[in-house]
């Protein structure tokens, strides 16, 4: 028979909005629990070094998440390395099934099952991730000063991560498969303009190029869709910024999305449209996407998780006293 464990707070994923949610859900000593997902400790483990985290000017992405979870440990949370396969948001309480099988039932819940950023899915690009592949620029942009770089996409985050990467590179491309931008106006001005920018329309990355040791980028092999033309570019970094995907496939009919996938949550807060449901960090920021915003929300989710379940219990009170 199937197990099943009750916590007070569950916390669906274990990056820095769950780790967050974690640390202060334990400290208002509520039975908290995380359900680490499939990526225990989220993207940031594959990442290398992070420097816009507050009070680590330096730290390896995986290093700061093993900070978190020790934290979060410390604080009291339970951890189970799971990964949740269905819930039941319908009735109370509510109910997360693990792949394991397990069954996870809460009082209240928050959703911390980040994003991922979309990849081609060349084995090169995997190859080099974190070693001169990137899908952050705004993280790694800072280790291109002076070199040249390639991003891929046309929407509004390639645009903006090629017009970040030119207050460090020395020249940014843009290779894009179509010959038009799906970006905003505005920000395609901006690229245009920029000298140190140059567009490649109708054009595909076949091909991460670097050296073995020590792993890192050199070139990439691109092809002209219309022509068929092969060229090789010469460059230290490439940047894919053909969109984020939140996870929220799980949600989907359980909680209000948008038909990107977001989890949408009342203005300010991290309120679900399901009352005891909160949901935090990019599974529900299709903005900022950063840790320390995702952190910021998972405290916001643990604290209003925690004020919520004050209320049920002063309702739950005033019933009992009728
Ligand atoms: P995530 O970190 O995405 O974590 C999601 C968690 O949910 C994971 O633990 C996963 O296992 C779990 N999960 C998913 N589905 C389930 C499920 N069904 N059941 C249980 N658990 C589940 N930001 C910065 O601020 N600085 C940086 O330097 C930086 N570098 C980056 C480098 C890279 C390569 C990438 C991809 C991102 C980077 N970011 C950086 C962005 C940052 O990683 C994210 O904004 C942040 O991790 C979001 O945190 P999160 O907690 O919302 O979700
Ligand atoms: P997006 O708008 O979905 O654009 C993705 C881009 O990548 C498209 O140009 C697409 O090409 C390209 N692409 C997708 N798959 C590809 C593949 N396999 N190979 C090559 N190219 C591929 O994603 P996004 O730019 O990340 O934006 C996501 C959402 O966030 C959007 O709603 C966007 O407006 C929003 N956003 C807003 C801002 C802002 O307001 N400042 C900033 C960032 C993001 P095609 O054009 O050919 O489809």
């Amino acid at each position: 028979m199937s197990e099943t464990i009750h916590s007070e707070i569950l916390i669906i994923g274990s990056g820095p909005a769950g780790w967050t949610a974690a640390i202060y859900a334990a400290r208002a000593l509520r039975d908290t629990r995380v359900v680490c997902g499939l990526q225990p400790g989220g993207q940031l483990t594959i990442t290398t070094e992070v420097e816009n985290y507050p009070g680590f000017a330096e730290i390896q992405g995986p290093e700061l998440m093993e900070k978190m979870r020790d934290h979060a440990e410390k604080m009291g949370a339970k951890v189970t390395e799971d990964h949740i396969a269905e819930v039941n948001f319908e009735s109370r309480p509510f109910k997360a099934i693990g792949e394991s099988g397990t069954v996870y039932t809460a009082d209240a819940v928050v959703i911390a099952t980040g994003a991922q950023a979309k990849w081609l899915g060349l084995p090169s690009e995997e190859k080099f991730q974190g070693f001169g592949v990137s899908a952050c620029a705004t993280c790694d942009g800072f280790f291109y000063r002076g070199k040249e770089v390639l991003v891929v996409g046309g929407g509004n985050t390639a645009v903006e991560e090629a017009l970040f990467l030119t207050n460090f590179a020395s020249k940014v491309t843009v290779v894009h498969r179509r010959d038009s931008f799906r970006a905003e106006k505005i920000l395609q001005d901006r690229l245009f303009k920029h000298p140190k920018v140059e567009i490649l329309w109708d054009t595909v990355l076949e091909e991460v190029i670097g050296d073995e040791n020590p792993l890192g980028v050199t070139a990439a092999k691109l092809k002209n869709v219309k022509t068929g033309e092969e060229v090789t570019r010469d460059v230290h970094g490439v940047f894919i910024a053909i969109g984020h995907a939140p996870q929220t496939e799980l949600f989907k009919g359980k909680v209000d999305m948008k038909a990107n996938g977001y989890i949408i949550t009342e203005a300010g807060t991290t309120k679900t449209n399901i009352p005891g449901v909160y949901a935090a960090g990019d599974v529900t920021d299709e903005t900022y996407r950063q840790a320390v915003t995702a952190a910021g929300m998972g405290c916001m989710a643990a604290l209003e998780a925690e004020h919520w379940l004050e209320e049920q219990k002063a309702i739950e009170g005033a019933v009992a006293a009728e």
